[in-house]
């Protein structure tokens, strides 16, 4: 970064402090990733400089012809990755691909029933602090108690009562696989549109180690940027014919010019993501949540739901007594980055929770493996059950740095 040094030192030393915590430390939150030396220079390159507003054979600009094949070549890989008709790699972020799909599908007021936010679901699935809750009538359904999974009969049941005219599947901190086969029966015994959003399997989902939702639900929405190790964006995959109303939706419907870095970037991830190495990549990153969530087992901590089929753990931290924003903290000081979480019926509000979430697909990136886990799970639950003794975090974090220095920040594909 030698031209941000010398024209502006003040941001080049903010960011140099962000790659020593970066590179120092455990990340290990589970939407969380970090991308290859050639998703990073795609994302800074000189395809941020022009507007593009429009589509491939049809701007509004000139001097579009290398956005039209960057943008194609996006589409063209995004649709044989996950076996779609028709992507828009345009959203800005995964909210963004979720409000193409409601634009394009609903009428203000109309009704969604997804997943409850403090049980695993996603602000922009009908939150009322979301535009999704504002401008929609939302219902909402959980997870069953006992089994802390989702239990398809009874969602089943809420569709007939709330009659939606769409149904969310997908979540932000479910670690269990989702039937997304189940989610389009139950969708269309009630008449609904059926979106999955797998922003956070979508890297499982590339490499068919999560069933696929896409050519099952009506509509796939995701992000590129967390188990899909690509830039920060989101994109809609849907069949063909309903690939002109999504287009229209998010241009001119709610975005301007495309961010044709981030579109650039987009095409890299989707073909990183094609490849072999990718496919022992995601199959790694299951095998680390599960050797994580059974270390953290037998040090007597508990899981939602007894353990993990995909790339997160949720603990509950009641028995221990600790809420999630202290475990958060305490880890933190050890150079742990996780997030304080909600679980099922959680009596604590969502900056307090009784939870945290865990997740592999950072430190799998960097190579981190099954012995690393058992290590990194021993760590967090000797923090958890002495939270404030200060020389064990401060050795422990002397060992962090120790152990995540030994690996490289940028995944090799
Ligand atoms: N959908 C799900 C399930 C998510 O977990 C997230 C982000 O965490 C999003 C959508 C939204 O993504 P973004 O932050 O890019 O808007």
């Amino acid at each position: 970064m030698s031209y941000l040094q010398k024209r502006d030192p003040d941001v080049a030393r903010i960011i140099q402090k962000e790659y020593e915590r970066q590179v120092n430390g455990l990340e290990l939150i589970a939407s969380e990733n970090v991308v290859s030396h050639a998703v990073l220079e795609a994302a800074g390159s000189i395809m941020t400089n022009k507007y593009a507003e429009g589509y491939p054979g049809k701007r509004y600009y000139g001097g579009c012809e290398f956005h039209d094949q960057v943008e194609d070549l996006a589409r063209d890989r995004v649709c044989a990755l996950f076996g779609a008709e028709h992507a828009n790699v345009q959203p800005h972020s995964g909210s963004q691909a979720n409000m193409a799909v409601y634009f394009t599908k609903l009428q203000t007021g109309q009704k969604i029933l997804s997943m409850n936010l403090s049980q695993g679901g996603h602000l922009s699935h009908g939150s009322p602090v979301n535009f999704s809750g504002k401008i929609y009538n939302v219902a909402q359904y959980g997870v069953d108690l006992k089994t802390e999974q989702m239990d398809y009969g009874q969602i089943a049941e809420m569709a007939k009562q709330t009659k939606p005219d769409l149904i969310v599947c997908g979540a932000s901190a479910y670690p269990r696989t989702i039937d997304f086969k189940a989610f389009q029966e139950i969708s269309e015994d009630v008449g609904a549109v059926c979106v999955a959003d797998i922003a956070h399997i979508a890297g499982l989902v590339a490499t068919g180690l999560h069933p696929t939702s896409v050519g099952v639900t009506d509509f796939t929405t995701s992000t590129t940027h967390k188990t899909l190790r690509g830039p920060r964006g989101g994109f809609v995959l849907c069949r063909e014919e309903d690939g002109p109303g999504i287009d229209k939706s998010v241009f001119p419907g709610m975005q301007g010019g495309p961010l044709m870095h981030i579109i650039a970037a987009k095409a890299v991830c989707f073909y990183e993501a094609s490849t072999p190495a990718f496919k022992e990549y995601a199959a790694q990153i299951i095998k680390n949540a599960q050797v994580l969530a059974e270390t953290l087992k037998n040090e007597g901590l508990r899981l939602v739901s007894d353990g993990t089929d995909n790339h997160l753990c949720l603990l509950d931290l009641t028995n221990l007594g600790l809420t999630g924003l202290a475990a958060e903290n305490a880890l933190g000081e050890a150079g742990i980055t996780v997030n304080k979480n909600t679980i099922p019926n959680d009596q604590k509000g969502p900056f307090i929770t009784s939870g945290l979430r865990v997740g592999t697909p950072a430190v799998t990136s960097r190579g981190m493996k099954e012995e690393e886990m058992r290590k990194i799970g021993t760590w967090i639950a000797a923090i958890l059950k002495d939270i404030d003794n200060t020389s064990l975090k401060a050795k422990i974090h002397g060992e962090v740095i120790e152990l995540a220095s030994k690996y490289t920040l940028y995944p090799e594909v």
